[in-house]
């Protein structure tokens, strides 16, 4: 699972994604409200670091975007407007928690690992497929009540298609979720994400099959049983 981070005190947002990568959090980070917006429309996050004060926005009419567009996507704004007003503006505008600067890193940490367990815990229905459960605390594959151990990649990859089964996931959520926003990738990455994924998931009898879907992406869904 991808943040995004969206702060343009660059410094700032180097420590935000340190502590995230140190909690095994991968993140994407822009400056940019504009470009925050085409990201969340192109990417799959997991939730979203969000300041209020952008060079070329408000992070408040980002959050209103956000949220008149139906996505859930969970938002802890960070800002140093703490005064109660802003606050409660911010909150009203779909905010999930709210973070005065300056905070300490621990606290921002917690609380969005407290986001991400909300976002995923309780009440939310278990992502199966075949044999196949995501435990999403250990944030690891099971096969059976087992753990699949999967490299970091293939386990983003597995996360993502599970948590669409049996909906196309299109090749640009997983450049996406593979490549950090304006890095270079081989564009045969992906197929070579997928094809070991295949082998695994069929060395340990998953019972479930990726689907090549031509000129889209991919979609996880469960085997048919054999005759
Ligand atoms: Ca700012």
């Amino acid at each position: 699972m991808r943040l995004l981070i969206v702060e343009d005190n660059t410094e700032l947002a180097d420590i935000v994604a340190q502590r995230l990568a140190d909690v095994r959090l991968a993140s994407d980070r822009t400056a940019s409200a504009e470009e925050a917006q085409l990201l969340i429309e192109t990417g799959d996050y997991g939730a979203m670091v969000l300041d209020l004060g952008l060079p070329d926005g408000d992070g408040i009419d980002l959050l209103r975007w956000l949220r008149e567009t139906g996505r859930d996507l969970p938002v802890l704004v960070m800002t140093a407007r703490s005064a109660v007003a802003d606050r409660v503006a911010g909150l009203r505008a779909g905010a999930d928690d709210y973070l005065g600067k300056p905070f300490s890193s621990d606290e921002l940490i917690a609380r969005v690992e407290a986001l991400l367990r909300r976002a995923t815990g309780a009440g939310a229905a278990p992502w199966t497929c075949g044999r196949m459960t995501f435990d999403r605390h250990t944030r690891s594959v099971l096969i059976d009540g087992r753990a699949l151990p999967l490299p970091p990649r293939e386990a983003q990859l597995i996360d993502l298609l599970l948590r669409h089964r049996d909906r196309v996931v299109r090749r640009t959520q997983i450049e996406a979720l593979f490549f950090g926003f304006g890095e270079d990738f081989s564009s045969n990455a992906i197929e070579v994400g997928v094809h070991r994924l295949r082998r695994r998931l069929d060395e340990a009898d998953a019972g479930v099959e990726i689907v090549t879907v031509r000129g889209l992406g991919y979609l996880l869904r469960q085997r048919a049983a054999a005759e």
